[in-house]
């Protein structure tokens, strides 16, 4: 890898900066001095969200027809976690500092034997498991009874309606179950903005195999494809690595293991989890439910529990690594020659919350303003669009700033001999085009 790839081009404070100042992602409750590990996504951030997601949707579940789509509740029996493990395994070790009193996780621990916030040296206590379900109740009695817990992930909802779903959908192994949803950690250091949260959004794909000797093969698939995916959305390869786990790594019960991994201005931070689990989920919730979860084969008329193998993506972390991505200062010269940073966000047209911006060149001529949103509104069943008026290098700036790909100006010669201008967000270059043949002109550089 060469330098400059691993070099910061961008810091979090500036990406931080930008999403609230354009309403991608704010603070939650911020009025109340916000909550840690909790962030809302403004109007511009809803839909790139929405897009990264749309995305997923669309490559892992719409152009096949080997997965169905599913969303289960966030709330399940509590059993569910038991046999899942996450009851009794899913911790994190903790510390405490005697002198400032302060909590760490103690494998983020550089020194465990000096505190990174007071300096104290053997101040720390001996470390304890701390459980990372959120906790909630049902019902209106507090009792132990009564415990439930927000779902850790959204696998599980999967695994324990496997039979629903095979039998409903009739579909034979291999197929796969994808689904889209919140999951909630009590993590004990959130941080680096939406990349560590204790609420966030999750994309999952368990892909059942019947246990013929094909599992690995289907596992590097998945993994080319998910690759691929990350390469059409425009995500730099040379910020991309997919690391593949050890055997010491990987659970006992898996084959094989990668972690697709994001070069963020802190370092590389996982994205998403492509594993091999073998039967261990489905196994776990027949031995606790005693109900039988495997797979009837007509052909052989036996009974068998298929292979999973699961890709796990998280969707706040995609859209992170859209917008850091996608990032980019360039020094550029204003129409007086002056020289000034342009920020600019390089989001894929699929991705770009707003696709084609329409401005009229004036405010107050209702001629101009009148064709430039009817143009706005023509293109709106194709594009996401926005329209604006005003100052056409604060427009441009601002298009800019959101990542927008083209914008469409509509100036006096409009009015003369129906051409727009059409900018290019890239290249910055302008073109002038007929408004008859705009559509297609739009069309063929960024499709719909
Ligand atoms: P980490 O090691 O970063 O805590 P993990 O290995 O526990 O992550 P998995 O259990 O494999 O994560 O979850 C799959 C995906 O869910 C992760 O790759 C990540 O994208 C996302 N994810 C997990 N925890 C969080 C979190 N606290 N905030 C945002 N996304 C998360």
């Amino acid at each position: 890898m060469d330098m400059a790839a691993t070099e910061p081009r961008v810091t979090m404070d500036e990406i931080t900066a930008l999403a609230k100042r354009r309403g991608f992602i704010f603070q939650s409750s911020e009025i109340y001095g916000g909550l840690n590990g909790f962030y809302d996504y403004g109007p511009l951030g809803a839909i790139l969200k929405r897009n990264v997601k749309n995305a997923w949707w669309r490559d892992t579940v719409e152009l096949r027809d080997d997965v169905v789509g599913f969303d289960s509740s966030i709330i399940m029996h509590p059993l569910t976690w038991k046999a899942s493990g996450h009851i009794d395994a899913f911790h994190d070790k903790l510390v405490d500092c005697r002198v400032c009193k302060h909590r760490f996780r103690f494998d983020h621990l550089k020194d465990p034997n000096q505190c990174p916030d007071c300096g104290s040296k053997q101040s720390f206590t001996e470390p304890r498991n701390f459980n990372l379900m959120m906790k909630t109740q049902i019902g209106p009695m507090e009792d132990s009874a009564s415990t439930a817990y927000l779902r850790p992930e959204t696998a599980q909802g999967i695994f324990v309606n496997f039979k629903n779903v095979y039998q409903t959908a009739r579909k034979r192994p291999p197929f796969g179950i994808a689904q889209i949803g919140k999951s909630f950690r009590n993590e004990i250091t959130p941080g680096n903005f939406t990349y560590r949260v204790r609420e966030f959004e999750q994309a999952e794909l368990e892909y059942f195999v019947p246990d013929d000797g094909k599992d690995l093969e289907i596992f590097r698939e998945w993994v080319d494809r998910r690759k691929n995916w990350y390469a059409q959305y425009g995500v730099k390869p040379d910020r991309l690595r997919f690391y593949e786990l050890t055997e010491k790594e990987r659970p006992h019960y898996a084959k094989a293991g990668i972690d697709v991994e994001y070069l963020f201005p802190w370092g590389w931070g996982e994205l998403e989890s492509i594993a091999h689990r073998g039967t261990y989920d489905l196994d776990a919730h027949m031995a606790l439910s005693g109900k039988d979860l495997r797979f009837f084969d007509e052909a052989s008329k036996a009974h068998y529990t298929p292979i999973l193998i699961e890709s796990s993506a998280g969707m706040d972390r995609t859209t992170l690594t859209m917008l850091v991505d996608a990032y980019d200062r360039e020094r550029s010269t204003d129409p007086n020659g002056k020289a000034t940073d342009r920020v600019v966000l390089r989001f894929h047209p699929y991705i770009a919350p707003v696709q084609i911006a329409v401005f009229s060149l004036a405010r107050n001529k209702p001629d101009l303003v009148e064709r430039a949103r009817s143009i706005e509104m023509a293109l709106r069943p194709s594009y996401r669009t926005q329209y604006d008026e005003g100052n056409i290098g604060q427009l441009y700036r601002r298009q800019d700033e959101i990542g927008t790909p083209l914008c469409v100006t509509i100036d006096y010669d409009t009015l003369e001999d129906g051409t727009v201008t059409v900018r290019e967000r890239d290249s910055m270059k302008q073109e002038r085009v007929p408004q008859s043949g705009l559509e297609r002109y739009l069309h063929e550089r960024i499709g719909a």
